[in-house]
Order: C-alpha cells, then structure tokens, then sequence
C-alpha cells in the first residue's frame, strides 16, 4: 500500500461519448482512493482517453500520449485508439498498458498494476451522481454503447460493436441522482438515440411505480417529466422521431434535434450506407416545424465524399436553403484507415475541391443561421447560464447545445450563478451568437 493517496492526472480527448467513458473510470478510481492530478508531473501515472475517429484526431492523442511520456513515463492509453495498439506501440513502445475503448475494467486493472491503491475501500468517497467533467449543472447522459449501423465513412462500429442498450429504468436512475445533485440539463448521448431498445426488444423495466419501455419516445417522455432540461443528440431520421415531436411541443423535451443528416443527395447518401435514408426528408422537416414552430435541428454534413459530383454538391446547397436548419456543422472528406468508403472504388474528391466545396457550403450557412437567428430578436427566452460574469454571463438557449452551438450573451443587474435558468429579452442576433438582458 502507498503511503500518499495515488494520483492519476487525465486526458479526456473526443467526443461526449467519451468523455462519459472518462467519468466513469474517473467515479471508479475515486471510489477506490485516487485523487486526480492538476498536472502530469505531479501524478503517479497518466491516464490518456484516446479518441480515433478521424485522422487528425489520431495525431491529437499520439501528441497527448508524447507529451504524457514525457512528462510523466507511467502512461495508460485507453479508449478508441486503444483498438489499435500497434500503431500506438510503433510510435511508443514504453506504454504501461493499453486497452480499447469501454474496457472499464481493464483500465482499472492497468491503473492497480501501475500504482495500488491507498485507502480503505469501505469509505465512499464520491459523490452519489458519480464523478462529472461537465459543469455541474448540466451532464451527459449515455443511454446505450455501439451501433447496428455500417455508414461507410464510419469505423465506430469496427471499435465498439453493435448496439448494447441500458435497461431504461437504470438510465432514469441515473438521471434522477443527475437531477438530484443540481443538473439542470441532460443531454442525451449514444451512436444512434434513435434506436435506443432495438437490441433489447423494446424490454419493459420498472421504474418507481410504473413500467417503462426501453424505447426512444417513452425514455424521452419520462426523462423530460425529471424537472431538468432533456436535449437530444444523435437522432436519425427514423420514421418514429415523428412521435417525439409532440413531446417538444408540450414543452416536456427540449426544442432541439441533433441530426447527423451528413448529406442530401441520395446517391451520395446511399453510398455512405446511412440509416433512416428517406427521400422526404424535408417535408417531414416541414411537418414537424408546423407542429413544434420553436424546433431548432442540429445537423452534421461531410463534403468530398468520394464520388460526390458538383451536381451532387449543388443538390445538397439546395436542400440546405431549404431546410433552413439552424445549427450546422461541415467536415471535409478524410479517408479514415479501415472504413468501407475507401474502398467503394468511387473517385476520390481532390483536396483543393474539398475545400472549395466546404467555403461555399459554410457561405451558404451563415446567411441561413444569421437569418434565424436574427428571427429571435424581440422575444423573451429562456437562458441556462454557463459563465456567470460581473455585468453580462454567458448562457445558452433552449435551441443551443454546449460546445457546439451559440451563446447567448446575458446582461444583467443582479448576479447569476451557473445554472441559474433565467427569462431574457433578445435585443439583438449576429451571426452565430444572441445578445439580450435579463427580465
Ligand atoms: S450511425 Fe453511422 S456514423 Fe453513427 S456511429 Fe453508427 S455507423 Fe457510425
């Protein structure tokens, strides 16, 4: 037994999927007495939550692994990278351990063996709600691992398998201890929120006085019934995300869909082998707006997909000024070691038309964004306040997502606290961003 508590200094590298991954090896390790580390230098080891998804996201955690090494030598690299040691051996071989992504226990084998741990184990020292990286008033919420889907960009199934679903009743045990503590905002997170249940057939669990199925409608409604703002990500296009709408409209979930559409034109969509593919996209865009007017949609895209032709590229701008969608992101086409899409024998797209492609399709956007946003002015909302500040905080509307999308900047007389959910007047909308006071 070490005299000191161990101390384990952490990376988190990706996305909220893995950073659910990192809380809870982090919520393991202080159960057992490990203290967490400001600084490399200062810990007993180093542990680094890899993520490899794309290439430069490769490049990201093989410089996070270095600098650990360096800085520290006892280095534990788990998560997606971890999938594939020998690429991570071949640029260092003195790594303590390595394991692949949702490898818990391993992860907390490697840390045991590196440095034991120093207390005793009937003493819990965490918090019940687990231990969170996100700001405390608000935590994501990961309701299944994997997914049933082989889109041919994609390697995530190859590194973490089909679908495993949560029993629902867990997840709203969890989301209930969240709301509990002070969170004020889940946000829903898996591959595919959409398929939430299908491995497990819908299986209906109980949960307080009632049977809940393991279903994406009936976990959105009971998550929404907890108090706390519910935000859906990674939704497809699926013909029974009709039936969540209502529940947006009453107010239960948030107005908010994150919808990785990726592209619009159909044969490029149906060279990227993506689910929920329907031809109706936007009319069902449409239906949906009539029913909840607020709805605002999230959405990814990737541009230079090989074999995407300019016709193929004019189709989506069309259907972007179309489906006026509010939050948008754009990646450009990288052929990502292992996935399917390199080896469909299409063209590869020219870098130098990539990026052409991707200025334009951001043009297009921001006009698109500017203008709904500019339709905001005048109205009273609701804020969830990130970053309280002397005379004007930072927060985000119903229709922004932390991290990824707007902010909308509060003035206000009185001070606010993170998390506080306050009513503001929007004055004025730029491209991106809101700007209002406090009423
Ligand atoms: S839905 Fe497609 S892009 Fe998303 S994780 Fe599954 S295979 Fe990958």
């Amino acid at each position: 037994m070490t005299e000191h508590a161990p101390k384990i200094s952490f990376v988190s590298l990706g996305c909220p999927k893995a950073l659910v991954d990192s809380e809870r090896i982090i919520s393991h390790l202080r159960a057992e007495g490990y203290e967490l580390s400001k600084s490399h230098a200062g810990a007993d080891a180093v542990i680094v939550n890899t993520c490899g998804f794309l290439d430069s996201a490769k490049a990201e955690s093989l410089e996070a692994i270095g600098n650990a090494l360096n800085e520290n030598g006892k280095v534990i690299v788990t998560g997606c990278m971890g999938a594939e040691p020998d690429a991570i051996l071949a640029a260092y071989p003195n790594i303590s351990a390595i394991t692949g992504p949702q490898a818990y226990e391993s992860v907390i084998n490697a840390v045991h063996s590196v440095i034991s741990p120093a207390h005793d184990p009937h003493f819990d020292l965490i918090p019940p709600q687990g231990v969170k990286l996100t700001p405390r008033h608000y935590a994501y919420l990961k309701i299944s691992e994997g997914c049933n889907n082989r889109c041919t960009f994609c390697i995530i199934p190859k590194l973490r398998g089909d679908l495993i679903s949560r029993p629902a009743n867990e997840v709203l045990k969890e989301a209930e201890k969240l709301v509990k503590a002070g969170v004020r905002e889940i946000l829903v997170i898996s591959q595919d929120t959409s398929a939430y249940g299908v491995d497990i057939k819908y299986a209906e669990s109980q949960w307080n006085d009632r049977t809940v199925r393991a279903k994406f409608v009936d976990l959105a409604r009971e998550l929404g019934s907890l108090g706390a703002w519910t935000r859906l990500h990674y939704v497809y296009p699926y013909p029974h995300v009709d039936d969540v709408i209502p529940l947006m409209a009453e107010g239960l979930v948030l107005p908010y869909l994150d919808i990785p559409f990726q592209h619009a034109s159909p044969k490029v969509l149906k060279a990227m082998k993506r689910p929920g593919n329907q031809e109706k996209t936007l009319e069902r865009i449409k239906a949906w707006r009539e029913i909840c007017p607020d709805l605002a949609i999230r959405s990814t895209f990737i541009v230079g997909f090989p074999g995407e032709t300019e016709e193929d590229f004019e189709y989506l701008l069309e259907w972007m000024r179309e489906a006026k969608l509010e939050r948008v992101g754009c990646f450009k086409y990288e052929p990502v070691s292992g996935a399917v899409s390199n080896e469909l024998g299409l063209a590869q797209v020219p870098d130098e038309v990539k990026q052409q492609r991707w200025n334009r399709f951001m043009e297009t956007q921001q006009s698109i964004s500017a203008q709904r946003l500019k339709s905001r002015v005048g109205r009273r909302i609701k804020v969830i306040i990130d970053e309280p500040g002397p005379t004007v905080s930072k927060g985000r509307s119903q229709w922004d997502a932390p991290e990824i999308d707007g902010i909308v900047h509060v003035g206000s007389r009185r001070p606010l606290r993170a998390g506080d959910i306050v009513t503001v007047k929007i004055e004025r909308a730029d491209a991106y961003d809101l700007f209002g006071v406090v009423v």
